[in-house]
């Protein structure tokens, strides 16, 4: 997964990406309210890690206007407050869980685990496997079958990272500026028909599997998972 931290205690972020990143997940760290807002909204990242009190933009106001615009990444909260109030308070404005500081890092785990899961109906996420339809994308080998005809494929990196973020957000449509930036970050120079590039891949290779599974394109907007029926 894709973890984006909105944190301005250094240490603290730092601690919590070395921690994820273990896990294999993928870490980003933004220490300025106002510009986490708008990572948070980007819809690149798979969950958010969000402190209260920030520069630029709290917490509660980062929260609350997420939600009013309808994005649904799970947002973690993370208050130095351990007073109810600050709790119900990120929890009535849409925060899929909260922990109070100081914490231990098995239990940031263990709530993100749950509020990805909640949130997304996929179990896959902290397992080996991530699954859609009749394909299994294994997490520890990065590569690719399809129960039903039981064939398998290894995938480069960006195809697996690709596949996986459209698998986490199967049923929704990606735009190539999402996938661009999920895929090769936002300073990268990278040209931009290059995730139709990964797509004819991940295509090709769905098809081999012969799977029932499709990415299909919505035209002029971006790319979507599915399973065909
Ligand atoms: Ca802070």
């Amino acid at each position: 997964m894709k973890i984006l931290i909105i944190e301005d205690e250094y240490r603290l972020a730092d601690l919590i990406r070395d921690f994820l990143e273990k896990e294999s997940h993928q870490v980003e760290i933004c220490t300025d309210g106002e510009d986490g807002y708008f990572l948070a909204a980007s819809g690149i990242y798979d969950a958010v890690i969000l402190d209260v009190m920030l520069p630029g933009m709290d917490g509660f106001s980062i929260l609350k206007a997420l939600r009013r615009e309808n994005r649904e990444v799970p947002v973690l909260f993370l208050t130095a407050k351990s007073d109810v109030d600050s709790k119900v308070l990120g929890l009535d404005l849409g925060a899929d869980d909260y922990l109070t500081k100081p914490f231990e890092m098995k239990e940031l785990a263990a709530r993100l685990r749950l509020i990805t899961r909640r949130r997304q109906k996929l179990l896959g996420s902290f397992e080996d496997f991530l699954s859609l339809g009749d394909l299994n994308l294994n997490k520890q080998e990065h590569t690719l079958s399809c129960k039903k005809s039981g064939k398998i494929m290894p995938l480069a990196d960006k195809e697996y990272r690709l596949l996986e973020y459209l698998i986490l957000n199967a049923g929704q449509v990606l735009s190539k500026e999402q996938i661009s930036v999920r895929i090769w970050g936002y300073d990268s120079e990278v040209e931009y028909n290059s995730a139709e590039v990964y797509i004819s891949f991940l295509r090709k290779k769905i098809a081999f599997l012969e799977s029932q599974v499709k990415i299909v394109t919505i035209r002029g907007v971006g790319y979507q998972i599915k399973e065909q029926g």
